[in-house]
């Protein structure tokens, strides 16, 4: 009855790279080195990273009627995502200008294009991808409402994955459909908006958890990530010194040699997404996605740093 895991609502750019002795001050011009084009943006990169590790993957997206547009929609295939869904026209494709210097500090100028014309119509036509998906994930480089409209459209039964990147504060509708809402540190702290009760990970978690997700993954980079749930019913009676009714458990960092971080969410957030759909639990999926994450950051680039699932291992 489902035709993809994994259905992602989302960005497709082109990242076009300069490295450059130094970037380049106001009314400056600078010289720097051969153009670099990659595709990305954060809807890509999930697509790619989980069709790569095995998922069947379809992305709902929007790029120009332009090179830009063809090349991205050339490496989705490549990696085996259905592109059905990735819509073409009504603005260029997407662009990341980027400027990199030799200590690797960047310049990043985001040009949305076709990523903000991707509206709530557009789900709305595309109801039978929604429909034959296990789980649906979204980032927020495309119109918040159209998230909404995702979250108002998923299926009975549907899972919802959000990773609020670039981060904004969040209506409760959304985050209510969270499942779970994945965050790093300054996406946590934007989405609580000062409201967090400590300072530790562990307090976001519970604060975010009390905006209304079911639940919640804070992503700590080289130290791992913590999952939070509310407790099961013998969690809530044993209790976790907490005493109120949230369980949150740390998942293990792997070990790595980091080379460049660039996508390290995207593919954790895709192999997470993707494991909650077979059916794992919340912390077993996001100790598979911990695994993806860490080889991911020992390739440079993005979508060029994805492991495959051979690569990774048995979930
Ligand atoms: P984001 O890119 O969204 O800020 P993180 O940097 O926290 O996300 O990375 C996502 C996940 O990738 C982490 O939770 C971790 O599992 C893995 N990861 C990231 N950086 C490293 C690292 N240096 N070593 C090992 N794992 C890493």
């Amino acid at each position: 009855m489902y035709d993809y895991d994994l259905l992602v609502v989302g960005s497709a750019n082109a990242d076009l790279v300069i490295d450059v002795e130094r970037r380049p001050g106001a009314g400056e011009t600078v010289l720097g080195g051969d153009l670099a084009v990659h595709p990305g943006g954060k809807g890509a990169n999930q697509a790619v990273a989980a069709a790569r590790l095995g998922a069947r993957t379809a992305l709902l997206a929007r790029v120009g009627d332009d090179g830009h547009g063809r090349l991205l929609l050339d490496s989705l295939r490549t990696a085996g995502v259905a592109t059905a869904g990735v819509l073409t026209g009504g603005a260029p494709t997407g662009v990341a200008l980027i400027t990199v210097d030799p200590s690797g500090d960047n310049s990043i100028v985001v040009s949305p294009g076709a990523n903000g014309r991707l509206t709530p119509g557009d789900v709305r036509d595309a109801d039978r991808l929604l429909r034959t998906s296990r789980v649906v994930s979204a980032q927020l480089e495309i119109p918040l409402e159209t998230v909404v409209e995702v979250v108002r459209r998923l299926p009975e039964g549907g899972r919802f994955v959000l990773n609020p990147s670039p981060p904004r504060p969040l209506p409760r509708e959304v985050l209510a459909a969270c499942d779970p809402l994945i965050v790093n540190e300054h996406e946590a702290k934007v989405i609580l908006g000062g409201a967090a009760a400590g300072d530790a990970p562990e307090d976001w978690a519970r604060s975010l958890l009390a905006e209304g997700p079911r639940s919640v993954v804070v992503t700590l980079g080289a130290e791992g990530a913590l999952v939070a749930s509310a407790a099961d019913a013998d969690e809530a009676r044993d209790g976790d010194g907490e005493g109120d009714g949230v369980e949150v458990a740390r998942v293990a960092p792997v070990r790595v040699d980091a080379v460049d971080t660039t996508g390290a969410g995207d593919a954790f957030t895709a192999a997470l997404a993707w494991r909650l759909g077979t059916g794992a639990t919340l912390a077993e999926a996001a100790g598979y996605a911990a695994r993806v994450g860490a080889a991911a950051v020992t390739r440079r680039g993005a979508q060029e740093s994805f492991p495959t699932g051979a690569e990774v291992g048995a979930p």
